[in-house]
């Protein structure tokens, strides 16, 4: 439990201060696609060109965009800091060849 408690510690700590942040209560349009939702990939491209404007016009943007940059690969997804971030794709074991006799 105490390294679980201090990772959210850090994550907390590492979470940047965007009071103001234009996003506020518009999540759904930052979401990356819902394909348990069927969305198409059309409704999705319109609803991340509308975070991206308002990511533009973001008082908060450039904050933003250096906490953007610290991240992982895959560690967010969906649109931050005016760019849209795909979800990470499940990678597959590498192909083993099998033995026959
Ligand atoms: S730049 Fe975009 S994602 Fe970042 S706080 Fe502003 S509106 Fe939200």
């Amino acid at each position: 439990m105490t390294a679980t408690w201090a990772a959210l510690a850090a994550a907390v700590n590492a979470a940047p201060d965007l009071h103001g942040a234009a996003c506020a209560g518009q999540w759904g349009l930052f979401d990356p696609a819902d394909h348990d939702a069927k969305e198409t990939a059309a409704s999705t491209q319109q609803r991340h060109e509308r975070a991206i404007a308002i990511c533009r016009d973001c008082p908060v943007l450039a904050e933003c965009v250096t906490w953007a940059s610290t991240l992982r690969p895959g560690e967010v997804s969906g649109v931050v800091a005016g760019v849209v971030y795909r979800p990470p794709t499940r990678s597959l074991p590498p192909f083993q060849r099998r033995e026959t006799a």
